[in-house]
């Protein structure tokens, strides 16, 4: 399609490859018509062409899953309304699982699906053996199957969303490069093309094999990468030929593979267990419809097991082998929104399964810019996931990880090693030397726990309570009986000073914003009333504020902030990288901080929620006395080149004390027996503050502020779900998150997070669910691994229902 370059349009997307065309044709179906695409070459000229089309819904994020459920049931619509076949061939497909711990993995996923609406369900080894002749079932443990699976045409698919774009009005131009983007003083977008240059409102980057390149062309560096990929064709499967119907496709996860029919033979396709980044110094401009060279000894040793598994592939030739390059992102998952810090400049990039993923990337996309956010929670596709830490060259290492693990088992408490340390702060080799296991968040590391010598400092990767059980049962007890010590480096702090800082934040928070020296707790609403954040607010003068959140947010908040943020009257900084420091919890943390600072902190006069700047440990600190173990407890925020210092005032002043260094797993077991909340877990844009429980934290009598009138009808109208916490029934193995809860036999809610707290000595689970049983002493069920633990739901947090010890 190609008409005249218009000179204003709406929105620009660049970029004909799925992704594009999948977001124009949803901007168009939700009435944007001004909207042009502008491709290089022809639709499909990236991955989209040669990729091996097949699709399932599995994912690492539920949402994720939800949209794939969604991309694939969009295909007979979209068949429809395009009038051009996507060569939809609805197999159903199985992922086979040869290990106990990849059965486990199954089962999880099992219920997970539950809730999401999606229809999978374990089969056994004869029925595997009968739809798929050619597997032999010795090999496996279990299979389940989702009867959404199959397989389209690529091409296809990508020429439909772009028809079925146009029949409503939206416009693509083909061999139309983007040659220079360039901001205008309104904020708009100078898109220069080779047929010339349109002006643009919004700027969408869908440049898939380019988007780096794309990206740089308005100063953005995107951590994306391309790297190889190997599939191949046999000739035709005698068994296949004479077989009545076609062949489902599948996943088997141990040798790596991924399997379907193709005409009379199999695709095959595996990720290599080296990966090999392709083109990391940029994709050439005039890379077109090509292949790379086969490298067929990097996939031998997979193909080997291949042909053990399947024998008929042993004796098939093999037609054709297709090596061609995609895009990955350092986790693998698609990397969607508006960028932080580039007004109007959007991106749909990083997205390594289109064909699974792109409707509801599209669709996301499409809405967040239509109606000013997402139909779901996507912070698992949200760009504002990777801050300033995410280099080019984080990004070549990460999505290199990524790929060669795409087919391994990531648990729960599994910190990948590759980029590590690209962030530490000044106490990192003090820890490391007491035997922390380090974790990382937002690219900084900060500790998880404390072994009992550097040499044991490993954890085992398990889907199942690990080594690390016993030393997080101690740091619990520390905690609850003396005092332990925190590194909280990994919160953000948010930083607003001005005369309209006052009235800008009234706007932004629920809460009333408290006085002078005192802190509050703080969510923060989308316009619909979704819960956006949950923050905490100190006024450090009448024209000064600083808010404390999620470290892994941090640059989400920036991106909202910056948003809402008026011409004059406020200045804003996303302060994170300033303010290090550690926390100190416990019946002796007063006594210990008396030590080490002059200000009196006797129970009456710096009382719970009081905030000063003083000298702690002999350094300038931003003292508060709150605390996200359920009791007495101090934060201290210094600079971080004073951190050191602070650590080791606090280590010789608690060292009497009882003092004890925790990790972040103590910390989420003591919140879980206070029945706290955790952001991107219990708390995320999926819920909204009531169903969050939230509510106490928001003062409608204030004035406005974003998401009150939404939070009102909800408020009127009542809500069908409720964040409960339930006690689950079991001795050796605890729910992570996304668990499917019953109630009488029927899956009716999911969990968002849970484990065991360790001083109550009680597995608990938080999970929503409907508000009508979110009653105390109701009974549930929880499902771990295919089994049904029952669960009782408590009104009140299994530690100190009272909060006395937090305000002694
Ligand atoms: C071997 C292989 C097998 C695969 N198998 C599967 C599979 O089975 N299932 C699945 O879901 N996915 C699979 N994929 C992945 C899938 O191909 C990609 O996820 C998908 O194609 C990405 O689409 P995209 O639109 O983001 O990018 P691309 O397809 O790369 O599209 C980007 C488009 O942008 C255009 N462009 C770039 N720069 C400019 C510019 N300056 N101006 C204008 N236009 C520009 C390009 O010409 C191109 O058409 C496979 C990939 C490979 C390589």
């Amino acid at each position: 399609m190609n008409k005249t370059l218009p000179n204003h349009v709406h929105v620009a997307i660049i970029g004909g490859g799925v992704v594009g065309c999948s977001i124009l044709f949803h901007l168009a179906q939700k009435g944007w018509k001004d909207v042009v695409l502008l491709e290089r070459a022809e639709l499909t000229s990236g991955s989209s062409w040669h990729a091996a089309g097949q699709i399932h819904t599995i994912s690492s994020d539920p949402n994720l899953s939800k949209l794939q459920g969604y991309t694939i049931n969009l295909y007979p619509e979209l068949e429809r309304l395009s009038g051009q076949s996507v060569g939809h061939h609805k197999t159903g497909g199985f992922y086979l699982a040869s290990s106990p711990e990849r059965l486990d993995f199954l089962k999880r996923e099992r219920s997970k699906a539950r809730y999401m609406g999606l229809d999978q369900e374990f089969i056994s080894l004869q029925e595997v053996a009968k739809m798929h002749p050619l597997i032999d079932p010795k090999y496996y443990l279990g299979a389940l199957y989702d009867p959404l699976d199959g397989h389209i045409d690529p091409s296809g698919v990508t020429y439909a969303y772009a028809k079925a774009a146009k029949t409503m009005g939206a416009t693509w131009h083909c061999q139309t490069p983007v040659l220079k983007t360039q901001q205008c003083p309104d904020g708009s977008w100078n898109v220069e093309t080779s047929t010339g240059t349109i002006n643009a409102q919004l700027l969408v980057n869908a440049a898939g094999l380019w988007a780096r390149e794309v990206g740089r062309l308005a100063g953005l560096e995107l951590p994306v990468q391309p790297m190889e990929h190997h599939y191949l064709i046999t000739e035709a499967i005698a068994e296949i030929e004479q077989a009545e119907s076609e062949l489902p496709c599948g996943i088997d996860y141990e040798s790596n593979l991924y399997f379907r029919q193709e005409h009379h033979g199999l695709l095959l396709g595996t990720y290599e267990p080296q990966a090999t980044p392709w083109m990391v110094s940029g994709t050439p401009p005039d890379f077109g419809h090509e292949l790379l060279e086969p490298a067929l000894d990097r996939v031998s040793s997979r193909l080997d097991i291949a042909f053990e598994r399947i024998p008929a592939l042993a004796r098939a030739g093999i037609k054709n082998v297709v090596n061609g390059p995609f895009t990955f992102s350092p986790d693998g998952n698609p990397m969607i929104g508006p960028v932080m810090g580039l007004k109007n400049y959007w991106v749909a990039v990083g997205v390594m399964a289109g064909f699974c993923q792109a409707g509801g990337v599209g669709l996301c996309l499409a809405e967040w810019m239509v109606e000013g956010e997402p139909p779901v929670d996507v912070w698992a596709m949200d760009v504002a996931r990777f801050g300033g830490f995410a280099t080019r060259e984080y990004g070549t290492l990460k999505a290199a990880e990524n790929y060669a693990r795409r087919f391994l088992i990531t648990y729960p408490n599994e910190e990948l090693p590759a980029a590590r340390k690209q962030k530490t702060t000044a106490i990192y080799d003090c820890l490391v030397d007491k035997g922390a296991v380090m974790g990382v968040s937002f690219g900084l590391e900060h500790a998880l726990w404390f072994a009992d010598s550097k040499q044991n400092a490993y954890e085992v990767p398990t889907l199942r309570r690990s080594n690390a059980f016993a030393q997080v049962a101690e740091e619990v007890t520390a905690v609850r009986e003396k005092v332990g010590v925190i590194e909280i480096a990994n919160f953000a702090q948010h930083k607003f000073t001005g005369p309209g800082a006052k009235a800008f934040l009234d706007k932004m928070l629920t809460a009333r914003l408290p006085p002078c020296g005192r802190l509050a707790l703080a969510p923060i609403l989308t316009p619909k009333g979704r819960l956006y954040g949950d923050l905490s607010v100190a006024c450090l003068a009448d024209d000064a504020f600083l808010l404390f959140g999620s470290g892994a947010a941090q640059e989400m908040h920036r991106r909202w902030f910056e948003q809402h943020l008026p011409t004059d009257g406020v200045t804003y900084r996303n302060a994170s990288d300033d303010y290090h420091g550690m926390a100190i919890s416990g019946p002796n943390a007063r006594r210990l901080l008396s030590r080490i600072t002059n200000i009196d902190v006797a129970g009456n006069v710096f009382r719970f929620c009081d905030v000063c700047q003083t000298s702690v440990g002999g350094i300038p600190a931003t003292l508060m006395r709150v605390s996200f173990s359920g009791e007495l407890g101090y934060e201290i925020y210094c600079a971080p080149h004073y951190q050191l210092k602070l650590f080791e005032a606090i280590e010789d002043a608690g060292a009497d004390l009882g003092l004890q260094p925790y990790g972040a797993r103590a910390m989420m077991s003591l919140r879980l027996e206070k029945s706290w909340g955790a952001w991107t877990l219990d708390y995320r844009p999926d819920f909204n503050p009531i169903e969050a429980g939230l509510e106490r934290f928001m003062d409608f009598d204030k004035g406005g502020f974003i998401g009150r009138e939404a939070t009102l009808k909800h408020q009127e109208n009542g809500v069908d779900k409720r964040l409960i916490t339930l006690l689950v029934d079991t001795n050796d193995v605890d729910v992570s998150t996304d668990e499917a809860i019953f109630h009488n036999a029927e899956c009716i809610g999911y969990v968002t997070s849970g484990g065991y707290a360790h001083y109550s000595k009680q597995s608990v689970a938080l999970g929503y669910v409907p508000t009508e049983f979110a009653l105390h002493g109701e009974k549930f069920e929880v499902e771990i691994f295919s089994e049904r633990y029952p669960a009782t739901l408590i009104t009140e947090p299994l530690y100190d229902p009272t909060g006395s010890r937090l305000r002694s």
